[in-house]
């Protein structure tokens, strides 16, 4: 396995968000891993967000598409907090005790006043894993799809990105019955790799969540994202994504995972565009609405075009 250091910048200033051009490693990565931060950077959103005091998984997870989302508008909010309780060797959100529901009482109406301001169509709310509360978040999550509705009109599209809630049918009916407008919950990666990728994580769960939230409303559409280069097998993304769709789950994401420090797990691979190619034919090719692979999707990435082509497809 060789080692990559694909760290992202943190701000873009130095003109190549990705990646830093100090890296060591940079002459290793393909072509079609280079990302160039905007020639032109609107500050409005990220001085919006700053000023609401909120998290964004675009930072926190330090995402490679930060430049090109925020610059038109686009940010995925990160609720319940900064410190997540579970510790993926993958992502970069800080680990730790989760922060008081006091303190986050008015992050629905902040996260609500963002989407407003932003003037968003369709918004994508995630947060960290709240292991340590007895409902996991869930109402925190239907506080927010609530806030949002009620701020921006009930024609916003709000998708929940949500954590697995150990598949616990109560906090899934919660989140449910708040009535989002997509369910994404990420299987991550292949069954073999969940213990060293996400070792609090459980791929059989994952799907229990997808295959819960189809029988509690059958006309809400669910999503999923993998990330591939961890050393995962084709025929085994071709296993997870035949087991997606038997759960029910209609709209996939996959991208390319890329280490956001020393300290987490190396890239095994960088996927060929040709390799996502493949994954998105086989994904349409055995009943999801809608597909979007490539070395720079994330779940959250271009949400609405993505959404917009699953409402194409169901309607022929
Ligand atoms: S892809 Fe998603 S997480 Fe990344 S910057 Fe865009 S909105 Fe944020």
């Amino acid at each position: 396995m060789q080692e990559h250091d694909v760290s992202p910048a943190s701000d873009g200033r130095d003109g190549s968000f990705y990646p830093r051009p100090e890296r060591k490693r940079v002459r290793e990565f393909p072509e079609w891993l280079r990302k160039p931060w905007p020639a032109r950077y609107d500050t409005r959103t990220q001085e919006l967000l700053a000023g609401l005091k909120l998290n964004t998984v675009c930072q926190s997870a330090e995402c490679p598409n930060l430049g090109e989302c925020w610059n038109r508008g686009a940010a995925t909010f990160m609720i319940l907090g900064e410190h997540c309780t579970r510790a993926c060797h993958f992502c970069a959100v800080k680990t730790g005790r989760g922060e008081s529901l006091l303190a986050l009482a008015d992050e629905p109406e902040r996260v609500a006043e963002a989407t407003k301001q932003l003037g968003l169509r369709h918004v994508v709310v995630t947060s960290v894993a709240r292991d340590d509360l007895p409902d996991e978040g869930a109402a925190h999550f239907a506080r927010t799809i609530a806030a949002l509705k009620a701020a921006c009109g009930p024609e916003l599209v709000v998708e929940v990105l949500t954590p697995d809630f150990h598949a616990r049918e109560d906090c899934l009916r919660t989140v449910v019955e708040a009535r989002p407008g997509v369910f994404n919950h990420n299987t991550e990666t292949v069954e073999r790799l969940h213990p060293p990728v996400r070792p609090q994580g459980d791929y059989r769960r994952s799907l229990r969540v997808l295959s819960l939230v189809k029988r509690l409303d059958p006309a809400l559409p669910t999503k999923s994202g993998l990330m591939v280069g961890l050393g995962e097998r084709f025929d085994e993304v071709r296993v997870t994504l035949d087991e997606l769709r038997e759960a029910g789950c209609e709209i996939l994401t996959v991208g390319q995972y890329l280490r956001p420090s020393p300290e987490h797990l190396p890239v095994a691979e960088f996927v060929t565009p040709d390799t996502f190619r493949r994954y998105e034919e086989y994904a349409l090719s055995i009943g999801f609405k809608a597909a979007a692979c490539g070395p720079f999707v994330r779940s959250s990435y271009q949400a609405e075009q993505v959404l917009e082509g699953y409402g194409e497809k169901r309607k022929t």
